[in-house]
């Protein structure tokens, strides 16, 4: 059974200096940090509330992560999953039809691992990971809260798709995920679906017209993971310590009332990277 977003996975150029921004800036604690010699990476697990954003850099050349950065120059990599039975999770992907990278579970920094080929998955890699360690976040997290700015939960992901429907109807039967209902966002010139697991949601997103950051998106790049969404406390504090490190970000008014505040992927090693306050 799928619990929640584990983590996403973001290629960066160097982990030290994405530190500067995830760690020092979103106030995000290092849970671990490891060499992962079959996947070519220096890898490191920071939590955000339930999940965790695992920073990825290549250390081995023509790997999967190192052509990423290559031709992306890093970002949104891939989506992992949490699992309570990875054996059962994969058999029951091939059961599916679903294309695999890993036809048996292996050892990962996440611990029990396997991918899923983005074929079929809307473009975007999948991974499962059944953690062998659990409840060890809790003391980081505690410390994280004493400074003073902290992205404190990831609030949402989202996918950015040519066809809204296909691709929830996708990932309903792939993962087993409820949906909520389509609606049209005007203002952001989006059509869009949540789809909650854990504590965040699955956004899928399509664009109404063809001059949206959406539809530029598609159009470039292709379909996939398109923004990382994590809540904070209070957005203007959060907004003003971005603000003294040179960080400007655009606020803008959330849909569902409040405001939203974008971060470009210049300074967030390649990720467009939103804040959303919830109180
Ligand atoms: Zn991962």
């Amino acid at each position: 059974m799928l619990t929640k977003i584990h983590h996403i996975g973001i290629v960066v150029r160097s982990l030290d200096e994405a530190f500067g921004f995830y760690r020092d800036t979103l106030g995000l604690p290092l849970h671990k940090m490891a060499t992962v010699p079959d996947q070519g990476v220096k890898a490191a697990l920071l939590p955000v509330g339930d999940s965790e954003i695992e920073l990825l850099e290549p250390i081995v050349a023509d790997t999967g992560v190192a052509r990423f950065l290559e031709k992306r120059g890093g970002g949104l990599h891939h989506l992992c999953f949490e699992t309570t039975d990875i054996a059962a999770e994969l058999q029951a992907a091939k059961d599916k039809g679903l294309r695999l990278i890993d036809q048996q579970p292996r050892p990962g920094l996440a611990g029990i691992i396997a991918f899923l080929h983005p074929q079929s998955c809307c473009s975007v890699l999948v991974e499962y990971a059944q953690p062998v360690d659990h409840g060890e976040h809790s003391s980081l997290l505690a410390e994280a809260r004493d400074r003073r700015f902290t992205a404190k939960r990831l609030d949402h992901v989202v996918i950015a798709v040519h066809d809204l429907e296909s691709a929830v109807t996708t990932y309903q039967k792939n993962f087993g995920l409820a949906r909520e209902e389509a609606r049209e966002v005007p203002s952001l010139g989006i059509r869009n679906t949540f789809l909650p697991i854990g504590d965040a949601k699955i956004e899928f997103v399509t664009p109404l017209g063809t001059d949206s950051p959406i539809a530029q998106f598609l159009a470039t790049r292709g379909e996939g993971m398109y923004l990382l969404a994590l809540e904070v406390d209070y957005l203007p504090g959060a907004t003003a310590t971005l603000a003294e490190r040179g960080i400007k970000a655009n606020t803008v008014p959330a849909p569902d009332g409040g405001t939203l505040a974008f971060i470009s992927p210049k300074h967030t090693h390649g990720v467009l990277l939103q804040l959303v306050s919830r109180r």
